[in-house]
């Protein structure tokens, strides 16, 4: 079971005076079980590559298939493989629009079709999911909230559609390192406890070494590295350099790990800077 890109590529504006390539062929495959860190500058595609995952654009060259389907299609099958894989943008607290914490919640299982215990079942274990008390907050405007708990709540709705595939874009973006570190505990428990595969985009060099077992590495529209992400970023630095990604050295990164008392591999204890 996968996600599988091939020969994806996608050009914004076609045939317009500000027509831009924004991915070039691609062929990638994010098997389960992976946790998948994209890194890349500004307009690189990373967010574009993330939209073609789950159908939210069309590619304009190749094909996206989940767990077998071909999303392009406009059948159900397309529909319900596209439900399996959730995606929580920037800011995901901007969409928030519901009158309480629970209906907001909710509203994606509800659309899914879910109702009565079940649904309010769902929207409990997602609440507990990131730390919030469900009698607690559910009759509570999400407008009232801290960022770092409206953010939270916006996750919640997304853990809520129980999706198999979990694509994060930036997350901890604009908190605070206590908010941050929350955030990252709650995606690793994520893929590690529910099993859930995880693409995520990130700034952050020290969480996707944390957490990622791969690293895509994203140049104007290519991907230019595919690995482990501690091999990349001990041997590929001027590569990277050129893809304007700045990576603290190997070894604050290895310090940084240790610090928060979390599993480096084997290999990487050999590796010097
Ligand atoms: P990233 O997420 O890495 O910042 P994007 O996927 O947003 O990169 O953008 C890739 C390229 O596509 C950039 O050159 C960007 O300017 C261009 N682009 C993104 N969105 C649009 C759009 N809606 N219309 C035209 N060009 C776009």
């Amino acid at each position: 079971m996968s996600i599988k890109l091939e020969a994806v590529t996608y050009t914004y504006g076609i045939g317009s005076p500000f027509e831009k390539k924004a991915l070039y062929p691609l062929d990638l495959e994010i098997k389960e079980g992976d946790f998948i860190g994209i890194i890349g500058h500004t307009g690189s595609g990373k967010s574009t590559l993330v939209q073609l995952l789950n159908g939210l654009i069309q590619p304009t060259g190749g094909r996206v298939g989940i767990d077998g389907t071909d999303i392009s299609q406009k059948q159900e099958a397309a529909r319900k493989a596209k439900r399996k894989v959730g995606m929580v943008f920037q800011y995901p607290e901007y969409q928030l629009f519901e009158e309480t914490i629970a209906e907001d919640i909710a509203f994606g299982p509800k659309n899914m079709g879910l109702t009565g215990p079940a649904l309010q079942a769902r929207v409990k274990e997602a609440m507990m999911f990131v730390g919030m008390d469900y009698e607690q907050y559910k009759d509570r405007s999400p407008f009232r909230l801290s960022g770092g708990q409206m953010r939270r709540v916006a996750i919640a709705g997304v853990i809520a559609m129980a999706p198999k595939y979990l694509i994060l874009d930036e997350p901890s973006a604009g908190l605070d390192p206590v908010g941050r570190r929350e955030i990252f505990a709650q995606i690793r428990a994520l893929h590690q406890e529910k099993g859930v595969t995880v693409i995520l985009i990130s700034h952050n060099m020290e969480d996707i070494a944390a957490m990622a077992n791969r690293l895509l590495v994203l140049k104007q529209g290519n991907v230019i590295l595919d690995g482990n992400p501690l091999d990349i970023f001990s041997s590929q630095r001027s590569l990277l350099q050129g893809a304007g990604v700045a990576v603290p050295p190997i070894t604050e990164l290895l310090h940084y790990l240790k610090h928060r008392g979390l599993a480096v591999g084997e290999r990487v204890h050999t590796v010097e800077e």
